[in-house]
């Protein structure tokens, strides 16, 4: 029988944690898939891409596209330049792609050109405002994959509404909580065990509509000031934040942190800022977090599931069923709300929330399925 061969993509930190149950499903079925995993190299500093490979054992690319940082043009099309020739040079019967970054969109545009069919895993998420590039991304990968694995019925209906086919749309549920569930135990037993009797927030911030503008940031930045009177923050900040807040001099409201000496009890009210952690150790702040503040896609799914309130700080979100039936809640980027809405939760009024369906840790077992009834 003829191997099914499948180009799996990776570029960013997220995607790494997205592909490794699918591949590892694959790899139960060896004598149907070969698998080639492409890294375009989207991220491509330790903390964020080879660390991560390491800490959850996603194997080494088998090709690395070293395209690095750039524009969105220029990003999106030197991945298509050089994709097009891993295509050319391999042909795959597909290419699979994950969530919404740009290389999820150059690889998708280049695998439709060359008629080679896309399955888009974490298809339809919506958040409605196109200001955002990941939804552009989002929409024309969609409008583009013969296979569209969805993480919730929202999800189907958005994808109903632009035209495509429901024969095309199988909910599968959360391929990240698949990861999580693999991990949890580990991680939760694994580090900084000490932490377990301290209250502290974790933070995640990154999107560029909250740290490219000074006064947007700023905004946030003392909202987050007033929050770590009351509560220490614990902050691993993603590259570009960091470099926004030596572009905008705000300094001033952090202070580095070491997590291994766990000393921010004398923090003096100034947030503790770390490089972005490794998978395993994020996990592990997560869980025992009072609360997480977070502009994250991700990590509004993932403390749903280990029903840890978080907080928003987006205006909307492509994830509403974090909202409508997880621990989330948009708190935007109005300070006073931002403040509000932690100190609620810093008084034990926490938001209450359940496990959505399908967010069970088999998502990657229903998309290898699918391929096997239908490639
Ligand atoms: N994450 C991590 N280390 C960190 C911060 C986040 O491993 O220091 C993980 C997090 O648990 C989640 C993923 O990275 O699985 C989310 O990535 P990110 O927020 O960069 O992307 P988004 O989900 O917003 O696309």
């Amino acid at each position: 029988m003829k191997k099914i061969k499948v180009i799996n993509v990776v570029g960013c930190r997220p995607n790494f944690i997205k592909i490794l149950p699918i591949m590892n499903e694959m790899n139960k079925h060896q004598e149907q898939f070969k698998q080639i995993l492409v890294h375009t190299g989207q991220h491509y500093d330790g903390a964020m891409s080879k660390t991560l490979f390491e800490d959850i054992y996603l194997p080494q690319p088998d090709v690395y596209l070293g395209i690095g940082s750039g524009a969105h043009a220029e990003q999106t099309a030197k991945i298509m330049i050089e994709f097009e020739k891993v295509c050319i040079d391999k042909k795959p019967d597909l290419v699979l792609v994950v969530g919404d970054v740009n290389s999820t969109l150059a690889c998708s545009l280049t695998a439709a050109k060359l008629c080679i069919p896309i399955a888009h895993v974490e298809a339809g998420l919506r958040s409605f405002d196109r200001s955002m590039p990941e939804e552009i991304n989002r929409i024309v990968t969609d409008s583009l994959s013969s296979f569209l694995f969805t993480t919730c019925r929202d999800a189907d209906k958005n994808l109903k509404r632009e035209g495509i086919s429901g024969k095309k749309i199988y909910f599968v549920g959360n391929i990240m909580i698949d990861t999580l569930i693999k991990f949890k135990a580990k991680a939760a037993a694994n580090t900084w065990k000490k932490m377990k009797n301290i209250d502290y927030v974790l933070l995640t911030l990154h999107r560029p509509n909250n740290v490219d503008d000074k006064h947007a940031l700023e905004n946030i930045l003392e909202a987050l000031h007033e929050i770590s009177k009351r509560m220490p923050i614990i902050f691993p900040a993603h590259p570009r934040t960091q470099k926004q807040i030596k572009v905008f001099g705000y300094e001033k409201y952090f202070r580095p942190f070491d997590l291994k000496q766990i000393n921010f009890i004398n923090s003096k009210n100034l947030i503790n800022l770390t490089n972005p952690l490794p998978y395993l150790e994020f996990l592990n702040l997560m869980i025992n977090a009072k609360f997480v503040l977070t502009d994250s896609g991700g990590v509004q799914e993932e403390t749903t599931f280990l029903g840890i309130s978080c907080l928003t700080i987006r205006e909307s979100t492509e994830r509403p069923i974090t909202v409508a039936e997880g621990t989330n809640i948009l708190v935007g980027t109005d300070k006073e709300r931002i403040i509000n809405e932690s100190l609620k939760i810093i008084s034990g009024r926490g938001k209450m929330g359940k496990v959505p369906k399908f967010w069970d840790g088999k998502t990657a077992k229903r998309i290898v399925n699918i391929f096997k009834k239908t490639l």
